[in-house]
């Protein structure tokens, strides 16, 4: 396994690292076995979040009494610089540790800079030693790139898969010109990417360190496999990784949620990409009476034009949603998938 290291950070792990916001729906005994599982076939990097419910709380449990065996990286999305301390105090807490060795700005909404209260609340958190490097977090590609220009961040956490645009993967090379740690986020596009052995590929072939989202044992079996067999990038799995993208570019909805809560409730992460799932996940799944009856609240769709200002990608949900709709009562008539 190719290690990777975080840029001016120095922290050097393998590429293959655990992120654990799905551990929050899961127990306590089953998340902390998981996590030592994961360090036992040699995951190091383990990222969480305050927002993540009770993931730091796992986290802790799990490494407690070997803490210099593992990074840890959390996230706050304060506002203010009484919730920084406030969320960083929690983490600490949370997580049985005096440090973190990344912390991070959580989706940040633009680049935070010298003089605003979140920037100098990490740089006084580190000089404190309560974090040791300052990270942040974005999903917008504007965004990030002012991130990488500032220079005042040790590592970025973008979404990053191999339905990457030619502007992400500028957004990783820039990076590493930059001596910035890239960690992506989304390396299954939101579980639309179902083979491993393929992400994995793509990810080899960039200095970046993917943080795979593990809530099942099947799962992380098969990143702890890639410690046992190397994989690299072949012909045969770049061509069916240019198939896929030829099948899924364009507007896709990458299922983040960060559009809802709907006013009208509609489940709009993953209605807005049912015409995708549906061909790619065991189908009858998704033409349950339930979710019949999940897409059809989009006809409730009022065109408020509210999640259309919170979806990272600026995508016209709205429309998206009709797309998927159409495609979705065809598919019910008989049409072929
Ligand atoms: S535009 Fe439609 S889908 Fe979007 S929040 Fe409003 S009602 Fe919901
Ligand atoms: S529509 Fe946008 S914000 Fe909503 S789930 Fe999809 S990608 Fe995320």
């Amino acid at each position: 396994m190719r290690n990777i290291t975080l840029g001016s950070t120095g922290i050097t792990v393998p590429q293959n690292a655990f992120g654990a916001l799905p551990i929050q729906r899961i127990s306590t005994e089953d998340a902390v076995r998981l996590l030592r599982k994961a360090y036992d076939g040699g995951m190091r990097f383990f990222d969480t979040a305050r927002a993540y419910s009770d993931s730091e709380e796992k986290v802790g449990l799990a490494f407690e009494g070997m803490r210099d065996k593992v990074f840890i990286s959390s996230k706050t999305m304060a506002d203010t610089k009484e919730k920084f301390w406030a969320d960083l105090d929690t983490s600490l807490r949370l997580l049985k540790t005096d440090y973190l060795d990344i912390y991070q700005l959580h989706c940040a909404a633009r680049c935070y800079g010298e003089g605003d209260e979140l920037y100098e609340a990490m740089k006084e958190a580190k000089a404190q030693g309560k974090i040791r490097h300052i990270g942040i977090t974005a999903h917008k590609i504007g965004v990030a790139e002012d991130i990488i220009k500032s220079g005042l961040y040790e590592t970025l956490q973008f979404p990053f898969s191999y339905l990457a645009s030619d502007r992400d993967i500028r957004l990783v090379k820039d990076c590493e010109k930059a001596n910035m740690g890239f960690i992506a986020m989304k390396g299954l596009s939101g579980g639309l990417l179902t083979d491993s052995k393929a992400c994995m590929a793509f990810m080899s072939e960039y200095n970046a360190l993917p943080i795979w989202g593990i809530q099942r044992e099947s799962e992380l079996d098969e990143w702890l496999s890639f410690f046992k067999t190397e994989i690299s990038m072949t012909d045969e799995i770049r061509s069916f990784i240019d198939n896929d993208r030829k099948e899924l570019l364009g507007e896709f909805c990458r299922g983040c949620g960060y559009c809802m809560p709907c006013t009208v409730d509609i489940t709009i992460n993953q209605c807005a990409r049912m015409s995708q799932m549906i061909r790619r996940a065991p189908s009858q799944n998704w033409l349950t009476e339930h979710w019949q009856q999940e897409m059809m609240k989009i006809e409730n769709c009022i065109d408020c034009g509210i999640c259309k200002t919170r979806c990272p990608y600026e995508l016209d949900i709205p429309n998206l949603l009709k797309k998927n709709l159409k495609d979705y009562k065809e598919i019910l008539a008989g049409k072929e998938i």
